[in-house]
């Protein structure tokens, strides 16, 4: 396993950014630069907890680049939040705001906590926590955070009260991914999946394949893998897989998702969903089909299964599923890789709806929110393919190259390297 001991998400951005640095002929200082965050916050935030006790949980915030604009990115409420993961999905969101050309730089955040195993008076006690501890660094010109895994609009609510209180009067656009009913956007819930849909709906194109028809596997069932799938079904594709984290689901016929969804509502698993093979949660990946979309965890496509693949597109709804190892194998198989940065990022872009509208005071239709969603992620795609085709590299790299590119002219506009 030497290959992938790089599996630690800092090390393997870095490298990512070295790739991009090759390719765009930047100089290594420049390289080096981006190759950190500039400014992280480490905080620990007091509970006290339902049984009287008192517990402290710790809580980052990586802001790795803000040339372009504010630093954006999501808040992780999760057990195995480290540091360094936080530096590198800042570092990634550098990379998807750039890609899709929203005014923002990378940035993202986490606590070490399970609210699995907490009520919601106390996630409350952790959201207000770490907004009291973050809050001079972050704001709408500053920083503007957004959910993420274990996080919701109900947290997204708790912390932009906190911060209001805190600043004297309502600032809705320092969060993003809020209610409705508190200057959140039409269109948010499905904007991930639906970015995917449109990115697929041009990798088709260049591949050569009817989506009309197309087979589709889905790992993840969650909000990025039951939307995507239920929007490639509407789209005419045959979804033959889906997963979760309790297993999977075949059927060669095609399901259909939405049957799917009640069944793992009833029973809290897409598993024993009638007439399908029950497959494990991986078997996603590697079953036959035209488009496989990881739309659950990182690093699920290594080099243990990536010569298993078989689809003619991967379509990373979910961040990191692929290793850098199993990225160049996926390559040399001739698939046609849609990155993360790019396929999901219709969430960020629908964030940055959310807080124009937010600075506006005006608020649009769903159907005027997807419109402008569409343009931007069809521009986008064609942005990394030309990139693709005219420097001969990999997708991912093409995409990063496209926003490195921006970062980095920017970053020269402004005198800093
Ligand atoms: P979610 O918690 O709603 O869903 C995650 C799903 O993955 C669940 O169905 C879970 O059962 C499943 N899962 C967990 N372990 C699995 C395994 N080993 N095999 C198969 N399935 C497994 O999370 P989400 O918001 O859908 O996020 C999924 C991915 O998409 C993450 O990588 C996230 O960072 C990325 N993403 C999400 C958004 C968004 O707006 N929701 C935006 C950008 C990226």
């Amino acid at each position: 396993m030497e290959k992938e001991l790089t599996l630690n998400p800092f090390k393997i951005v870095q490298e990512q950014i070295e790739n991009v640095g090759d390719v765009l002929g930047l100089s290594k200082d420049v390289v080096e630069v981006l190759k950190w965050p500039k400014r992280v916050l480490s905080v620990s935030i007091p509970v006290k907890m339902d049984d009287g006790s008192t517990k402290v949980f710790l809580g980052y915030r990586s802001q790795h680049n803000d040339a372009l604009g504010p630093a954006k990115g999501g808040i992780r409420f999760h057990p195995d939040v480290t540091i360094d993961e936080v530096m590198a999905l800042s570092m990634w969101m550098t990379l998807k705001c750039g890609v899709v050309g929203v005014p923002y730089g990378g940035g993202k955040g986490g606590v070490a906590c399970n609210p699995k195993e907490m009520s919601q008076g106390e996630i409350e006690k952790v959201a207000r926590g770490y907004i009291d501890g973050i809050w001079q660094f972050i704001g709408p010109e500053k920083d503007i955070p957004a959910p993420d895994v274990y996080t919701n609009p109900q947290i997204m609510a708790w912390m932009m009260d906190e911060y209001s209180k805190l600043k004297g009067y309502n600032v809705f656009g320092v969060i993003t991914g809020k209610p409705l009913l508190l200057g959140g956007s039409e269109g948010r819930n499905m904007a991930t999946a639906i970015g995917t849909l449109y990115t697929i709906r041009e990798g088709v194109k260049v591949v050569g394949i009817n989506l009309k028809g197309a087979t589709v596997s889905v790992q993840g069932f969650g909000n990025a893998g039951f939307f995507a799938a239920k929007l490639l079904y509407d789209d005419g594709a045959k979804i033959v897989a889906v997963s979760d984290s309790k297993g999977g689901i075949y059927s060669e016929e095609g399901l259909d998702p939405y049957k799917v969804s009640e069944h793992k509502k009833k029973t809290g698993s897409v598993v024993g969903f009638p007439n399908t093979k029950e497959i494990g949660p991986k078997d996603t990946l590697t079953i036959p089909c035209d488009i496989v979309v990881p739309a659950a965890l990182e690093n699920q496509i290594t080099t243990e299964n990536a010569n298993e693949v078989k689809a003619k597109i991967v379509a990373e709804a979910a961040n990191g599923p692929t290793t850098p190892e199993a990225d160049k194998i996926i390559a040399e198989k001739g698939i046609l890789m849609l990155p993360d940065i790019l396929t999901n990022a219709g969430g960020v872009t629908v964030s940055y709806f959310e807080w124009v509208q937010n600075n506006y005071g005006y608020y649009w239709s769903e159907e005027e929110v997807l419109d402008k969603l569409e343009r931007i992620m069809v521009n986008a795609f064609k942005n990394v393919y030309e990139m693709y085709k005219e420097k001969k590299i990999d997708m991912r790299t093409a995409a990063g190259a496209v926003s490195i590119k921006r970062v980095v002219d920017a970053m020269k506009l402004r005198g800093w390297v």
